[in-house]
């Protein structure tokens, strides 16, 4: 086990809440009555605490961006964690595993220090502004993929483990070895597994939240080590398909699920392991041993399907009737154009690309933004945003001219991401050519 200050990763645990309800999932998400959200002030004593770490200071879930005040929570994270706010994402993307790779999912070695843990649904893109400015590390993985999951809930005694046996793998969990401690609203812990844990089961509670816990050793994590005996992360168990649902649990613990009014155990969407089942099946088991395990499977990549970052809808009109268009409370972007030629020609482009909702994008005199942009939110309700004031309320690094491109670069263009796509695979060992597989190097890289 190591130090928390020893690890790359600290995070604080703002909700449960998830659109998802994978199998075998670190926050038990599906097995809650009801889920929690961290207060304000808990966060920011969280952050605080973590003054003088070097690592990345990270936000998780359940799904972080569904918080109901995350983007209060994003930007007190980055005022204090970055020197200056982010500029990335602001020009239109238009591959985003490369882009992934190149902007937001750096090395560790890089200094990054404020995280985000995101599958990237719809509240990622309510929030896609903020996010980009204040984390300098996002690890998106959308759960379209064919991750495995290590089953959690199955415990060493029920299973027939001696503490011979059973202490010193313990003690190497790859969970606490790879991945991170955490700050949950009930104090800080050893491990996030741990800290979820506790919030499942009502436990006393982690260390106080103070400045300077994350500095405690091994020796000190003794008062944890409980949640454990409830934990199968470090023994060989079953992995399941993260898309199949159910949770792998033993007899016990089924009953303790039940007893807590788990809907997930309620509901049967569980497989239960007895002690004569898992003697008989072991030796076909293997616990994971780093934070990668998980993706390396049938290929899989974190990002499949960017739909949910997509623009949803455009509403054109002459500058005239802009104020017209906004009482009618649109929920995304406006094209603003005297020539309608042109603003059809600019929204044919944007359909298809990420872009940011916090910038303006303009193409001659057409303009496109977004009601939901920071810069815009404000002149909304006192009807002061016209076609010449857009361009005082936006910041000007945030005014974005596009360059239409005609079909032959476009094609050049694509044949270039297409490239960068392969390059980017290749790296997770997804390289085929015409369905033949013909590379295996990989890059390591955490959850
Ligand atoms: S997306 Fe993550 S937090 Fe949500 S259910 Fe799946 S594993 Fe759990
Ligand atoms: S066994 Fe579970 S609770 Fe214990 S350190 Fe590993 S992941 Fe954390």
């Amino acid at each position: 086990m190591r130090s928390p200050k020893d690890m790359e990763i600290i995070q604080i645990d703002i909700t449960n809440e998830c659109v998802h309800r994978c199998s075998n999932c670190t926050r038990f998400c599906g097995h809650h009555k009801k889920p929690f959200y961290m207060d304000f002030d808990t966060f920011k004593k969280a952050v605080d605490s973590m003054d003088g770490y070097e690592g990345i200071l990270g936000i998780i879930g359940g799904e972080p961006t569904i918080h109901p005040e995350f983007e209060k929570f994003a930007k007190y994270l980055g005022s204090k964690r970055l020197c200056k706010p982010n500029t990335v994402a602001r020009e239109p993307i238009e591959q985003l595993l490369p882009y992934i790779e190149e902007n937001v999912f750096l090395p560790l070695d890089v200094g990054c220090r404020a995280g985000l843990w995101s599958s990237l649904n719809k509240t990622y893109y309510k929030h896609f502004e903020t996010i980009n400015e204040c984390f300098d590390y996002q690890a998106l993985n959308d759960h379209n993929n064919t991750c495995m999951h290590q089953a959690l809930l199955m415990s060493r005694k029920e299973c027939g483990l001696s503490d011979e046996e059973w202490i010193p793998q313990r003690d190497n969990c790859w969970i606490q070895n790879t991945w991170s401690a955490t700050i949950t609203p009930k104090g800080c812990f050893f491990c996030e597994v741990a800290g979820s844990l506790d919030m499942l089961f009502d436990g006393p509670g982690g260390w106080p939240i103070e400045k300077g816990w994350w500095k405690r050793t091994p020796e000190d994590f003794k008062d944890q080590l409980h949640w454990c005996e409830l934990c199968s992360c470090g023994f060989d168990v079953p992995t399941r398909l993260s898309t199949d649902g159910r949770d792998d649990v033993t007899p016990l613990i089924y009953e303790k699920l039940k007893a807590i009014g788990s809907p997930k155990a309620l509901k049967g969407d569980v497989v239960v392991h007895t002690k004569e089942e898992y003697q008989k099946n072991k030796h076909s088991y293997k616990a994971f041993e780093k934070s990668n395990d998980y993706m390396n499977v049938n290929n899989s990549i974190r990002v499949r399907n960017s739909a949910s970052i997509m623009p949803r809808s455009f509403e054109i009109c002459k500058p005239s009737h802009l104020g017209k268009i906004l009482s009618k409370k649109p929920k995304d972007w406006i094209i603003v154009s005297p020539n309608k030629f042109t603003a059809l020609k600019l929204k044919k482009y944007l359909s298809n690309l990420i872009i940011n909702p916090g910038c303006m994008y303009t193409y001659n005199k057409a303009v496109a933004f977004n009601v939901i942009a920071t810069s815009t939110r404000d002149h909304l309700d006192d009807n002061t945003l016209s076609y010449e004031n857009l361009f005082k309320v936006y910041p000007q690094d945030k005014i974005i001219p596009v360059k239409i491109v005609g079909k032959s670069i476009r094609l050049l263009r694509n044949i270039f991401s297409v490239a960068n796509e392969y390059k980017y695979e290749k790296k997770y060992k997804v390289v085929k050519v015409l369905g033949v597989k013909i590379s295996h190097r990989i890059k390591e890289k955490v959850h």
